[in-house]
């Protein structure tokens, strides 16, 4: 039998300005996937399940995908999608579609990016089933629903079980096409937003509701059951919480299933809250300094690019230059990092000089300001990550600030390996993140989430939404 398999992966924060173009997304055309399977592990999930199985031939696609970031550019969009369909040209008989996708990945003047995908396979392959890995953080639409015949997400965040999503979702269609059964998928919505960082699964309410996916797995009519949690940063009308049961054959029983885990939802519904010290951003870089052990790690939560933000807001970088500067005393603070194409560009020309230079809002300009430094470029490294990033180690009175060229994320010490910076003896490290990932929680010693202002504000009420959510 012959699988068409493919992916776009890519979280779009509405409420940043930036359009994500060719230069942010890494592409894999056809055959170049396998070699490249470890950079897009969902993908590698599938192939390794089909791989192992001499009954399937695997015809590659297109798989595309990208830092979280504002909207996809809608011409590359398109290019990328009639390369998904040409490599297809010259097929006679596709027996399924089984995808990477994310969930929630927006096309600036198109909308869900799923949405738009799905319709297309559909109105050209109508009668070939589609199965799709997604993202917890997937924002369901009624599209997604009518055109798919089986979803499964995450169910953990931090996401440590992506490979076996994507392994997940080539089983089921495997079970599909083998035993000729139609999968029948049950979902209910539950109109609210929820912050990432007060649904890790590690902790409570997630924990038990996740509990609840694998009880439900357990009956012999459900192939999976998940909880696609949307994405809060994504001011779009088909957004929120949704339940999602996949059935062997019974609409019936996963109908209810779904209903019964959107309950238990909206029952847990008051129980989320952050999973770590969440201060106003002075307050936690006062707490920090006060610290004896280190590296403390604050967050810079509202300018996530994790979660799609500018990366260049200039809020922690504001106080600890202005409000904070007579307090720092001895204390070495790391900063990663800002995005600003044009400050690395003149560091680069000024190596090892004083300079004076402004720093990032550029893109953030609704919550921050570009800050003027006084300081010297000491570091410099050229082809960082699949992105090929220039980094810059600026050194000024206060701080050591990372500088990127390209809008990349900060969620491990590759970054600061790679500029050999003794980051374990730092006294504070703040970092543009959320919750902190798996690698960053052993370094810290202590940490605290800063509460800024930006596109991945966790405080949900402060952002501008003209859609009307309950927001927790
Ligand atoms: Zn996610």
């Amino acid at each position: 039998m012959k699988i068409a398999i493919g992916g776009f992966f890519h979280e779009s924060n509405t409420f940043n300005p930036i359009i994500t173009g060719i230069e942010d997304i890494v592409v894999f055309h056809q055959d170049e996937i396998y070699a490249n399977k470890s950079s897009y592990v969902m993908a590698k999930g599938i192939i390794d399940y089909f791989q192992s199985n001499t009954d399937y031939q695997l015809i590659p696609l297109v798989f595309a995908k990208a830092v979280p970031n504002g909207e996809i550019d809608k011409e590359y969009y398109l290019h990328l999608k009639e390369k998904f369909f040409a490599y297809l040209e010259n097929e006679t008989q596709i027996d399924a579609f089984v995808l990477a996708l994310h969930g929630s990945m927006r096309v600036h003047g198109i909308g869900s990016a799923e949405s738009d995908l799905l319709v297309d396979i559909k109105k050209r392959y109508p009668n070939t089933p589609i199965f799709s890995a997604l993202d917890m953080h997937a924002s369901m639409t009624k599209t997604m629903m009518n055109k798919t015949e089986a979803f499964v997400a995450f169910k953990t965040a931090p996401h440590i079980d992506v490979w076996e999503t994507g392994y997940k979702i080539a089983e089921i269609a495997d079970y599909s096409l083998q035993n000729k059964v139609k999968t029948k998928t049950g979902y209910t919505k539950v109109n609210c937003l929820i912050a990432g960082e007060k649904s890790e699964t590690e902790c409570q309410p997630m924990k038990s509701l996740i509990q609840e996916l694998h009880k439900i797995e357990r009956d012999d009519d459900i192939l999976s059951a998940s909880y696609c949690l949307g994405f809060p940063w994504a001011d779009a009308e088909e957004n929120g919480v949704t339940a999602v049961v996949v059935s062997n054959n019974n609409q019936e029983k996963a109908d209810y299933y779904a209903k019964y885990l959107a309950d238990k939802f909206i029952e847990n519904k008051h129980l989320f809250d952050f999973s770590m010290p969440s201060l106003p951003p002075e307050q936690a870089l006062l707490e920090a300094l006060k610290q004896d052990k280190k590296p403390v790690f604050v967050s810079d939560s509202g300018d996530n690019p994790t979660a799609g933000s500018t990366a260049d807001n200039t809020e922690i970088i504001r106080i600890l230059t202005n409000e904070l500067k007579d307090k720092i005393n001895n204390k070495t603070i790391l900063i990663a990092g800002i995005f600003d194409p044009i400050a690395v560009e003149t560091c680069q020309q000024n190596l090892d000089q004083e300079i004076e230079l402004f720093v990032g809002g550029v893109y953030d300009t609704k919550y921050c300001k570009p800050v003027k430094l006084k300081g010297i470029a000491i570091k410099k490294v050229e082809g960082f990550g699949m992105l090929n990033t220039t980094l810059i180690l600026f050194k000024t009175k206060e701080f050591e600030l990372i500088l990127c060229s390209k809008h990349i994320g900060f969620t491990n010490a590759d970054m600061f390996k790679a500029l050999q910076i003794d980051y374990q003896n730092k006294d504070i490290i703040v970092v543009k993140l959320g919750y902190l990932t798996e690698e960053f929680i052993e370094d810290a010693a202590v940490s605290f989430m800063a509460l800024t202002r930006g596109c991945t504000d966790e405080v949900l009420s402060r952002l501008d939404y003209t859609y009307p959510y309950e927001l927790i």
